[in-house]
């Protein structure tokens, strides 16, 4: 944990995030800014503010106040170098994947994954990029399926739906030796949950829609450069982003492709919703773990209930390895039915 944890813990270093910084009016959360462009002094302020070489706004595509201060909370939580958010989940891996990734690459994903995701993995493979799915409980499926041309490793820390858990520790040494960027989708989790930089990862996902925002209101995603993976070493950096310093050359990409010119924006509306439910979101994570726990616990002795799915349970295969990772094991569950049930009647 970082010195602000240790030192506020979680909700009241989230709560605290936007009050930090200077805000409008004293007002407790960032108001909302839904303009699109902006207004400066002169021209020269203006072009400095389009040339990056002055701080400000130049158009809402590319990010806004509000936004901004939603994205300070999640790095807050992932304790990252820089966030950026994105419209959705889906946009935001999209982002890691087109601003990132050049055709010929390749990237080795868990096989167990948020269906979405594989699906979107599945195109990029029809677009010249080279896929391996593979068994991410076993690092050493990862290895194997590593050739010249991998850039990136993607897993999920508690595969949506199944609720497989990714050798994560293991991916990550792998992936440090090898020098691979190591996504890691930490929606099933939250950082409430589990910091995936404490695994190495190089990048988090999180899908702001489900525990984040909490409410069920708003879509949103975010990346998350947790700052260990060193972008002086990698080759798809256009040149034109390489002002910043080195730690942000990786989230300056992806911001420019997924929001500026793939248009994946997150609305100020939205933001503020997420930014609103993420405060609740240690409350709302202990009561749905001791939920989803009571849930899988009745489940697993009923007679007509074949099979269930939970991290938390002694029979799950990854069960001790969420023990260890996890301050907690999510409300994520499946189970499976007698078959000779019908599974529209129940
Ligand atoms: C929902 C989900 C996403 C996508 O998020 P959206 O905001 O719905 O686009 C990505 N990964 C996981 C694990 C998810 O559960």
């Amino acid at each position: 944990m970082s010195d602000l944890h240790r030192k506020r813990g979680f909700t009241t270093a989230i709560l605290h995030s936007d009050r930090d910084a200077a805000v409008e009016h004293g007002a407790l959360h960032k108001p909302l800014h839904l303009s699109v462009a902006y207004g400066y002094r002169d021209a020269r302020e203006l072009a400095a503010v389009f040339q990056g070489r002055a701080q400000g706004y130049a158009y809402g595509r590319q990010g806004n106040p509000t936004t901004a201060a939603l994205e300070e909370k999640i790095n807050r939580m992932e304790d990252g170098v820089a966030t950026a958010c994105f419209g959705t989940g889906m946009a935001a891996i999209g982002a890691i994947m087109l601003a990132l990734l050049r055709e010929g690459d390749h990237i080795v994903s868990s096989a167990f994954l948020f269906g979405n995701t594989n699906s979107m993995f599945a195109t990029l493979a029809t677009q010249g990029l080279g896929v391996a799915f593979v068994d991410a409980t076993d690092a050493r499926a990862v290895e194997v399926a590593l050739t010249p041309a991998t850039r990136l490793v993607f897993v999920e820390t508690i595969a949506n739906p199944r609720t497989q858990i990714a050798d994560l520790e293991r991916i990550g040494e792998l992936c440090a030796a090898r020098g691979l960027i190591y996504v890691v989708d930490n929606t099933m989790t939250s950082p409430y949950l589990f910091r995936p930089k404490a695994v190495g990862a190089s990048l988090v996902v999180n899908a702001l829609t489900k525990y984040i925002g909490g409410h069920g209101n708003a879509l949103g995603g975010a990346i998350t450069d947790t700052g260990r993976f060193d972008w002086t070493r990698f080759s798809n950096i256009y040149d034109s982003y390489k002002t910043a310093k080195p730690a942000l050359w990786g989230i300056t990409q992806m911001r420019k492709k997924g929001l500026r010119d793939w248009g994946g924006t997150l609305s100020a509306e939205q933001a503020h919703h997420l930014a609103a439910g993420a405060e609740t979101l240690a409350l709302r994570m202990e009561r749905a773990c001791a939920n989803a726990t009571a849930l899988a616990e009745f489940l697993a002795v009923q007679p007509k209930v074949r099979a269930v799915y939970y991290p938390g349970l002694p029979s799950h295969p990854q069960h001790a390895l969420a023990r260890a990772l996890f301050s907690g094991f999510g409300a994520l569950l499946t189970f499976e039915l007698d078959p000779n049930l019908d599974c529209f009647e129940f």
